[in-house]
């Protein structure tokens, strides 16, 4: 593909883009060091990865790296009391229980400190009752349950099938529906792909294996009893009981192997034909055993403790030439479950390459315009915890200096194509980007190598990129602080489900022979996708002009007002009613798209040798982002402040837009009180028209 023109109007930044690129991955053997042992946040081993990260940093020839901790409440299960759920009959004896670890792969069975599944942060307890069969646990799921089929979660143990959605949400639907504990299952029919041996012949779950994971409900407070404050030696800290986002009811992970015994004696309703995983069970909905199992109740024994626990980040820097209070993040975690060979060491071993590359250029006399970040978070797997304590310890300097942050967390969830999650005004710089990097895919079994922007039957112009959404380090950074913001991996073909990730997504099957034997044998997935990163970056800081496009931010807004709009046209009895109108919204979003034309005119038209005007300019396009931030939070959501996007109220994993007004609209056919609820429409509405007209009026003449 023709590379475009620079924006600063000379190859020269292209030349050193390529010369950046040739310095990048000499090799992969940072995914195979860092993946030799467990490293868990909170753990000795986990330091040692984070001290050694950060002295190869400084050799590579980064200006500066450090360690910067934070003290954060963690959770481990008891390792003197382990957790299980078990199969009880009326005498209280155990029948079944459940196993107390995954079979541990070949060639690790010396490792010591592997953590069992479990779900972090769970509540203490020993809950004794009836199962019911929840599906996925969504929203709509205990929707179909409460209202179609008139079963009533209350003081039962819930069974939910993992995938779809973020783990957290449905935990926190669990409780709202009264249940006094949850199972979390993976079933065959989402982590295993057809025609797939499990681990280790290929790389579907096996039957033994469970997924790992926090089950919070954060929404962006980071550590739970620090919100809004880093959480050093001087800052107060919440009783426990009224710390954020932890979970009131035990909670427990297993795998298929143990879920069937638990799913096939269950009584009670068939299900509805879509609620049938690919178990050999009825997938009753229960409550409770069949007639001949009536008596057993199932148990949960969970021991899992909360602890305040030091973590470690590692931030590295290089100093910009020419506007050094200017910055470009790239950030990753380390911490893993286990081994974390796809998450996060896919992600960190590009992060690494890409500092290799960027200090030996540093080493050669290069620097980039602007200064370059680079971040190694810890306690991700806890809750975003290392990255947004240290968005909460500088949000000052960052919501003043920040030009983007890119996010690099596991670089492939499968073997088909590039996915990006990005800001709108990142789409051009992602396109361009994707047509000068070429990668070796295979389509309709022939391997051909092709440009990234190629490899996407639906990669068409610039709708490459998806709303970001979070379960990742870049919340605090987009959604909290309003900085450009966007995320780059290797994904499966879209036909397959978007959210269940990939069949042994944090298990103890995550190993660096997983990564070499299945997903990407020659790392050129991994090579395409550091390239990607890397390349944005690179341009972020180092283009004269940043390359973000307002034009894109424009065009988005439209398509996000108007399906907000068709949402609400979906009620238009109350629509006339209560006089409902998105014409403000749609006034702004013209005010907005005027704007965008007009300055990228001027941009186009800009003396580039005048540095005030190119620093005005390239204040406006850093600003933007910033512009949709609402001091105020959304409502119940105060560290979710973005008016545009927010994480969905549903499902973590995914992004929603004009998320105030989604969140007023949704379900309010059943509102207890009608007149509050469109009251409160009309409200979100006038707030998303504010937002988007003092965006708008960010990229006018500034006199
Ligand atoms: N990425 C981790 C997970 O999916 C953490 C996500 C989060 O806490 O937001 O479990
Ligand atoms: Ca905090
Ligand atoms: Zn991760
Ligand atoms: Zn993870």
């Amino acid at each position: 593909c023709e590379g475009k023109r620079e924006s600063d109007g000379t190859l020269a930044a292209l030349w050193r883009l390529q010369r950046w690129y040739i310095l990048l991955f000499s090799s992969f053997c940072p995914n195979r060091k860092f993946t030799r042992l467990p490293h868990l946040a909170g753990t000795q081993q986990n330091l040692r990865l984070a001290e050694q990260i950060r002295d190869e940093w400084l050799a590579f020839g980064l200006d500066s790296a450090e360690l910067v901790w934070y003290d954060v409440l963690l959770s481990y299960p008891n390792r003197t009391h382990p957790n299980y759920i078990s199969i009880v009959d009326q005498h209280g004896d155990e029948m079944f229980n459940s196993s107390l670890s995954e079979p541990v792969p070949e060639g690790y069975e010396h490792v010591t400190d592997i953590v069992p599944p479990y779900s972090a942060f769970s509540a203490q307890g020993r809950p004794q009752g009836d199962l019911v069969y929840v599906n996925y646990g969504r929203t709509e799921d205990f929707f179909k349950l409460e209202r179609e089929m008139g079963i009533n979660c209350t003081g039962k143990i819930v069974i939910a099938r993992y995938g779809k959605i973020f783990r957290g949400n449905k935990v926190k639907n669990a409780v709202l529906a009264g249940a006094k504990g949850i199972i979390l299952y993976s079933d065959p029919a989402d982590y295993c792909a057809q025609g797939v041996e499990p681990y280790p012949a290929g790389w579907n779950l096996p039957g033994g294996g469970a997924q790992r994971g926090n089950v919070l409900n954060l929404n962006g407070a980071g550590d739970p009893l620090t919100p809004g404050y880093p959480a050093k030696e001087y800052t107060y800290r919440s009783k426990l009981k009224e710390g954020a986002g932890l979970p009131k009811i035990p909670v427990h992970p297993i795998g298929y192997h143990d879920a069937v015994h638990l799913l096939k004696n269950m009584g009670g309703a068939s299900p509805p034909p879509d609620w049938r995983g690919a178990l050999n069970v009825s997938y009753r909905i229960g409550p409770g055993f069949t007639d001949d199992f009536i008596l057993n109740k199932v148990r949960m024994n969970i021991h899992t403790y909360n602890q305040v626990t030091r973590i470690y980040n590692v931030i590295g820097r290089i100093r910009g030439a020419r506007e050094p209070d200017r910055c470009v993040i790239l950030g990753g975690h380390r911490d893993a479950w286990v081994f974390g060979a796809i998450d996060p060491v896919s992600g960190a071993a590009v992060v690494h390459e890409t500092v290799r590359a960027a200090g030996a250029l540093r080493q050669r006399g290069w620097r980039p315009r602007r200064s370059l970040i680079f971040a190694s978070w810890d306690a991700e797997e806890f809750g975003l915890q290392g990255s947004t304590e240290w968005a909460e310890e500088n949000a000052i300097m960052l919501q003043e200096r920040a030009v983007a942050y890119i996010n690099a967390d596991s670089a492939i969830e499968g073997m088909y194509t590039l996915r990006v999650d990005c800001t709108p005004s990142l789409h051009t710089l992602v396109y361009d980007i994707t047509k000068l990097v070429r990668s070796k895919v295979t389509i309709q079994k022939r391997t051909v190598c092709i440009s990234m922007c190629e490899t996407k039957a639906e990669w068409v112009g610039l709708n490459c990129c998806s709303k970001l959404g979070s379960g990742s380090d870049f919340e605090a950074y987009f959604i909290r602080l309003g900085i450009t913001s966007g995320r780059a991996r290797y994904t499966k073909n879209r036909k397959t489900e978007r959210y269940s990730s990939y069949p042994v997504y944090h298990s103890v099957y995550e190993t660096f022979e997983l990564v070499e034997r299945f997903y990407d044998p020659s790392f050129q997935r991994l090579e395409a996708v550091g390239r990607v990163r890397a390349g944005l970056v690179f341009r972020l800081a180092d283009a004269l002009i940043i390359p973000l496009d307002c034009k894109e931010y424009a065009r988005s807004l439209t398509q996000y007002a108007n399906t907000i709009q068709q949402l609400a046209l979906e009620h238009p009895e109350a629509i006339q009613r209560y006089g409902v109108t998105f014409e403000g919204l749609f006034s702004a979003v013209d005010n907005f798209t005027q704007a965008a034309a007009d300055f990228h005119q001027r941009l186009d038209k800009l003396d580039t040798k005048d540095v005030l005007a190119v620093r005005m300019l390239n204040d406006q396009l850093m600003y933007l982002e910033r512009a949709f931030i609402d001091p105020l939070g959304l409502p119940g959501r105060p560290f979710y402040r973005h008016v545009v996007f927010a994480p969905s109220s549903h499902n973590k994993y995914a992004g929603e837009s004009f998320p105030g007004i989604y969140d007023a609209l949704f379900d309010i056919e059943n509102a207890a009180d009608p007149d509050r609820a469109w009251d409160e429409v009309k409200r979100q509405i006038s707030i998303a028209t504010v937002t988007v007209n003092s965006a708008a009026n960010t990229l006018h003449p500034v006199a």
